[in-house]
């Protein structure tokens, strides 16, 4: 099956024995009954598992050319349970310039439990091995990382993972799998923020696992039913929803985010512009490689370089919604410095190039006409 066919079939085979609904019904029980102690259809309590949770888990583990997939309350309810295979005195690698959200449950969940935590450049995928010994258990890659569009070379990381035999996980939340397929490409996770472009209306929070090793998968269900991060059945209907439009939107996504960042770039009181389709982007051959396109998300600063002139700006716009989050089929602007990206320590924010003056863009599928004039008037 390719892959529009599957965001659409994958994963759905025998939907509804009873009365041959196309859509799994909404199973709202926590309960199911048994006729024997034991003896149950394969459901026995919610929180192990739904039918409804697993009709788009199996969807979730199609998209990603995944064998099992896991659904979670949210994008950092997936991450904790990835971060729960580990113990005290591990060590884990991981992008320094990534989700804010993902960089607080590191440092001030995990590492209080005793694992180390090693954030690094790995635009250069040689600067990894340096950091490795023999506490390492995983690399944790963001890619295109958020705010700052950077580019990490996914199989070439994932070569490094598999020299030393540590695991690599990929959030895969900007590009999705319509982009960018990172098990393909060697990982052996790859995890989503569903609350984004998966679930795609900005109606439900929600993340996901997806892998490959039915032992890591065993691992991750017994850890998803221990710690009990799981997400319901109504948004696990809201999101199987979104995932049969997940390639028509994400196809606008692209086209729209092209034509703004070629706007922006032109636009005299703009400075960078943050877009992996550039050619002359540092990172456009790893993006052109791993990506069959470069999505609707692009970061840009203002000519003054000031606090100031960045929240005009996004203060002034009408079209697109000043608003955290991303993903949905309505255009945000966000200024990471104070939203998104507000809980990392401002030297480290700088140092990753989340300045003051920076507008995060989340492009949506609206006439690409009314965003360009919208953010002609903003920055006017
Ligand atoms: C939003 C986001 C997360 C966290 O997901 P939630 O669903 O908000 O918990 C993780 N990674 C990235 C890249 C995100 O954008």
């Amino acid at each position: 099956m390719k892959f529009n066919t599957k965001t659409i079939h994958g994963g759905q085979v025998n939907i509804d024995p009873a009365y041959g609904s196309v859509m799994p019904p909404i199973y709202q029980t926590t309960t199911y009954s048994q006729t024997t102690p034991g003896g149950h259809k394969g459901y026995e309590y919610s929180r192990s598992a739904n039918p409804t949770r697993t009709a788009l888990e199996n969807a979730l583990a199609s998209i990603e050319n995944g064998e099992f997939g896991l659904a979670f309350g949210s994008g950092l309810a997936a991450i904790d349970a990835v971060l729960k295979l580990f113990k005290p005195g591990d060590e884990i690698i991981s992008t320094s310039d990534l989700y804010g959200g993902s960089y607080r449950l590191f440092r001030q969940i995990f590492e209080g439990f005793g694992i180390k935590f090693h954030f690094i450049n790995m635009q250069d995928a040689s600067n990894i091995e340096g950091y490795i010994n023999n506490n390492t258990k995983l690399i944790w890659v963001e890619t295109p990382t958020n705010p700052m569009m950077n580019i990490i070379d996914i199989a070439a990381t994932s070569k490094i993972a598999k020299k030393h035999n540590i695991l690599m996980a990929v959030d895969n939340t900007f590009a999705t799998a319509y982009l960018q397929q990172p098990l393909d490409l060697g990982a052996d996770i790859v995890m989503h923020s569903a609350t984004k472009y998966l679930g795609g209306h900005s109606d439900v929070v929600m993340g996901s696992l997806v892998v490959n090793d039915r032992e890591l998968a065993d691992r991750l269900y017994f850890i998803q039913n221990a710690s009990g991060a799981i997400c319901g059945p109504q948004d696990s209907f809201l999101v199987l929803r979104g995932i049969k439009t997940l390639h028509i939107r994400m196809q606008r996504h692209c086209e729209n985010g092209e034509k703004i960042a070629r706007f922006l770039r032109t636009h005299p009181r703009v400075g960078k512009v943050y877009w992996p389709g550039f050619e002359d982007n540092p990172n456009h051959d790893i993006a052109k490689k791993q990506m069959s396109g470069f999505g609707g998300m692009i970061s840009f600063t203002t000519i003054e370089e000031t606090l100031e002139s960045a929240v005009k700006v996004v203060e002034n716009l009408k079209v697109f919604t000043l608003a955290e989050s991303l993903g949905g089929v309505e255009s945000l602007a966000g200024h990471p410095a104070s939203m998104t990206h507000a809980s990392i320590p401002e030297a480290e924010r700088l140092k990753t190039g989340v300045v003051d003056s920076l507008i995060r863009l989340s492009v949506g599928i609206e006439d690409e006409e009314d965003l360009i004039e919208d953010l002609k008037q903003a920055l006017g």
